[in-house]
């Protein structure tokens, strides 16, 4: 299992994986943080696929294809935002991972690389987001032979140590 999860500080636009996850918006229309820099190396067919599927709910996922990025799909998925923890914050989050996962095996996914969700402008506790995404996709790995890896893409440094720390404590 460990030799399955992978952390790496790096842009996730520029990782040649099978499928790179987007913390989209619930209209999938593009935006700024990671979204924007996926739509800005993906080009402009992105905005159009995403257009044509017509926007996702909070939790759920979306698959398109990779268009000019080095990853052979896109899989969209709406963060919560932050909005004190008592509006079902943890669930969603956790559903994003796990949707997210779910749609990677339907399309014989490999590889995958999750940004850091919600833990930017939708304000989500950043030690408490990596906690979830940590075990979501471990829970998820135990019962499924894919995605053979897992990469979890640390932008910032903070949320590198983060998952630096948590991954080295973590029971696999
Ligand atoms: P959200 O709205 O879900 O909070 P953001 O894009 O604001 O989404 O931030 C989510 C995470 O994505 C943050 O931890 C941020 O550091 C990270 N991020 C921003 N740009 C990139 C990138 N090019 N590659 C990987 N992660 C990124």
């Amino acid at each position: 299992m460990h030799n399955r999860v992978e952390l790496l500080q790096a842009d996730i636009t520029s990782l040649e994986v099978d499928a790179i996850v987007n913390a989209a918006n619930n209209a999938l229309l593009g935006g700024g943080g990671v979204d924007g820099a996926i739509h800005r190396a993906a080009g402009p067919q992105l905005l159009e696929a995403c257009r044509l599927i017509g926007g996702c709910p909070t939790g759920e996922a979306r698959i398109t294809p990779g268009f000019n990025l080095p990853s052979k799909f896109v899989i969209h998925t709406v963060g919560p935002v932050w909005r004190g923890g008592e509006n079902k914050e943890d669930s969603l989050l956790e559903s994003c991972y796990l949707e997210s996962l779910k749609l990677a095996v339907k399309y014989n996914c490999n590889s995958i690389a999750f940004p850091n969700i919600s833990t930017g402008v939708y304000g989500f506790p950043k030690e408490r987001a990596a906690e979830i995404a940590i075990q979501s996709v471990i829970r998820f790995l135990r019962t499924s032979p894919l995605p053979k890896n897992v990469i979890f893409v640390c932008f910032d440094h903070e949320n590198a140590e983060l998952y630096r720390m948590l991954l080295g404590k973590t029971a696999f």
